[in-house]
């Protein structure tokens, strides 16, 4: 336990009913393992056995504790054993599911990344990683078969350029979404590139901001398309316009999803630049005292969102972590143009950026070589990642434009996707997640390319111009964001007549977030009785899509 954490005096306030674990109401003695673990030897501190034993020893030398908790604070997760079906693992022990090989998250605050480390990355991929690599919907890539013997080899490379996989997991300030037009785009309000340096060079690592009682992610954008989905994040800010007060940040609280989705609110105040890390700092903190750690499924900020309400949680945020009052802000307007950036766009400096889409997020470490050798071609060294598992090429001449774009396309990254391919993300199912109960990515693909082939009609005619939002999870959980799409798909099994179950999904209609085609953010309703097979998945669709473009009226968008 930290001096700090020792410090927090118990505040024992509630003794008619179970205490959250709430630090500054319960006291800070832990209520389950997870919370006693965490306080005994916290998850930072395993980098150091990892350098000195198990890189040396092998997977077999991994403490149980380490391997299933502590790793997590440094980005790796072991993999799913291949082979093992999603309806059978209930009642497998840890061993026998999962292999002895990690999934190694690389975190990118922002998106930013540079060629040279586009091409570290990418070389870690090929040298480690059997050429894998995934685009997330957290801004992130995440690299597969990586042993525990090549970690510290991994981090010598990435730290060298700059990156980390430094608490890209675990109980954790995970990484910072930030817009991926930050400092370039001719309509920006305001560029977050200093803010969110500032929070990743000041707190990410900080052993005072290591035990949250769950993860904690945070969002930042400048730009008026709110392209970081802020809604669904613990601490996000929004860049607005103060009548009075200038530019500045409007800031929203406590959204999350998987079990209880919820999403942020507004605490309806103005968060100037110069004390927004301070805000973020009193947001982070006012979790780690507050939140509730008795419960691990009740652990992520939104429940105590749910409890205290935005009033509440200004009062405390200014009265016991800031010291002063906030001012009252304005909400920021509607988005007006899509949030994916997909495209050739022109820049405030007259060059031009292009948002690419692969197809769901799936790349590759020799592509992601091509592709740092193809954009320094092209006269650019810097790229970002997106929340929609995109890419956007910063910095491209005019008369470069087309050389690029023909380029681009043999890496399998299109500026005109399709609206199914555009519009369409998947989780990493059970490929490699050990939580998986159905496969995603290829299903996904095999879905993108069915509906450009049968509903081409449609597209042709003019009838289907809007994206029509796809988000496929292999679980429960919504690593895939499901509850925030037109047509969301929770994996699971499916019964069948012969009794034998088979992989399919539970259907969520209506979700979205803050969009151009959308009046305002909703969660998607579970439509009860709504499956479907993942065999049958092109077939729903696109009878779905036909009956939709067939009813509606003009202007109706498929959320209404
Ligand atoms: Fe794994 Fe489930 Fe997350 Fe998909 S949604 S990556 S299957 S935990």
């Amino acid at each position: 336990m930290t001096q700090a954490t020792a410090d927090r005096a118990p505040r024992p306030s509630r003794p008619a009913t179970k205490p959250h674990g709430q630090w500054k109401v319960d006291g800070t003695a832990p209520l389950n393992p997870n919370e006693t673990w965490k306080q005994d030897d916290g998850g930072l501190n395993v980098r150091a056995r990892i350098e000195q034993i198990y890189s040396r020893e092998g997977f077999d030398s991994i403490d149980g504790t380490d391997l299933h908790g502590r790793f997590r604070w440094w980005g790796l997760y072991t993999q799913r054993k291949p082979g093992i079906e999603g309806g059978k693992t209930a009642t497998l022990e840890p061993h026998e599911l999962e292999d002895k090989y990690f999934m190694l998250r690389v975190r990118i605050d922002g998106g930013a990344l540079t060629t040279e480390q586009l091409r570290v990355i990418g070389q870690i991929s090929v040298d480690f990683a059997r050429d894998s690599a995934d685009l997330t919907d957290r801004q992130n890539i995440q690299l597969h078969w990586i042993r525990v013997e090549d970690v510290p080899e991994i981090w010598r490379r990435l730290e060298a350029v700059g990156l980390s996989t430094t608490e890209a997991c675990g109980d954790v300030p995970r990484v910072i979404l930030g817009s991926p037009v930050a400092g370039i785009a001719a309509d920006e309000i305001i560029d977050p590139t200093p803010l969110i340096n500032e929070l990743a060079e000041r707190f990410i690592g900080d052993p005072e901001l290591a035990n949250l009682p769950r993860k904690y992610k945070t969002a930042i954008t400048g730009h008026p398309s709110q392209d970081v989905v802020h809604e669904i994040n613990d601490f996000a800010l929004v860049g607005i316009v103060h009548p009075t007060l200038g530019i500045g940040y409007d800031l929203w609280v406590g959204g999350g999803l998987s079990t209880s989705a919820r999403l942020a609110e507004r605490l309806g105040v103005f968060v100037a630049p110069e004390v927004a890390a301070e805000v973020w700092l009193g947001v982070t903190s006012i979790f780690r005292d507050y939140g509730y750690r008795r419960m691990r499924t009740k652990a992520r900020l939104k429940f105590l969102m749910n409890d205290w309400g935005p009033v509440k949680f200004r009062e405390v945020l200014e009265a016991e972590y800031l010291g002063y009052a906030l001012p009252d802000g304005p909400a920021a307007p509607k988005p007006t143009s899509p949030g994916d950036h997909i495209g050739v766009h022109e820049q405030k400096d007259g060059r031009f950026y292009i948002g690419v889409a692969p197809t769901v997020g799936r790349i590759s470490g020799e592509k992601l070589l091509d592709l740092a050798a193809l954009i320094e071609a092209h006269g650019s060294s810097r790229l970002r990642t997106t929340p929609h598992q995109k890419l956007v090429i910063l910095d491209i001449p005019k008369d470069r434009l087309e050389s690029l774009l023909a380029g681009l396309e043999p890496l399998g990254l299109t500026a005109k996707p399709s609206i199914f391919r555009r519009s369409t993300i998947a989780c990493t199912g059970i490929e490699y997640c050990k939580l998986a109960i159905v496969e995603t990515k290829v299903t996904a693909a095999t879905a993108i390319a069915e509906l450009e082939k049968r509903l081409a009609d449609l597209v042709d005619a003019g009838e289907l111009e809007d994206p029509i939002s796809l988000h496929i999870n292999g679980c429960p959980n919504s690593c895939a964001r499901i509850q925030t799409a037109d047509i969301g798909l929770k994996g699971m099994m499916l019964p069948t007549p012969d009794g034998d179950p088979t992989p399919g999904f539970q259907v969520h209609l209506g979700g979205g977030l803050a969009s151009s085609n959308r009046e305002e953010a909703g969660l998607g309703r579970t439509i009860r009785g709504l499956k479907v097979t993942v065999q049958d998945l092109p077939d729903y669709v696109e009878q779905l899509v036909r009956r939709f473009v067939a009813a509606r009226s003009e202007g109706e968008t498929f959320a209404e």
